[in-house]
């Protein structure tokens, strides 16, 4: 065996953990304001959407916690800002429901997980949690018959 065979590794496909939110940087944030539409025109038959956050350190204090509700005509801006020491981080949590609104999920939890760079450390992520959940209401079906 020709010592060198040994250096191919196989790549892994990475797999996203499906609880895990992308994290972007400040850009992105601008980018998704201007897009943005509000609830109502992006998703007419959600009646409300209400949010509970908390964001935390890895040592595990509370950062953040907040409880959101959106309605109707109130624009759905759903990307949060890392308040850990990184100071560029995004949660993407728009994209999470994006996901759920078109299939009428009602309840969504999960865990994002800031992977931007740490102010202290160049070489460290940020790693500050956003711990979410997530509630959507939905107008009745039109009549099935
Ligand atoms: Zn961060």
């Amino acid at each position: 065996m020709p010592p060198l065979q040994r250096y191919r590794k196989r790549r892994k496909a990475q797999e996203p953990n499906k609880n895990e939110l992308k994290v972007a940087r400040g850009e992105a944030e601008t980018r998704h304001r201007t897009q943005a539409g509000t609830l109502r025109e992006r998703f007419p038959h959600v009646t409300r959407l209400e949010l509970d956050l908390r964001m935390v350190t890895p040592a595990g204090a509370t950062l953040q916690q907040e409880h959101r509700l959106i309605q109707g005509g109130a624009p759905l801006l759903l990307d949060i800002p890392c308040q850990g020491g990184c100071g560029n981080g995004l949660f993407l949590l728009t994209q999470v429901v994006e996901e759920m609104l078109p299939v009428r999920q009602e309840l969504r939890e999960g865990m994002g997980l800031c992977q931007g760079i740490s102010y202290a450390d160049p070489k460290a992520l940020c790693n500050t949690k956003l711990i979410y959940r997530i509630e959507a209401s939905y107008s009745p079906t039109s009549s099935q018959s």
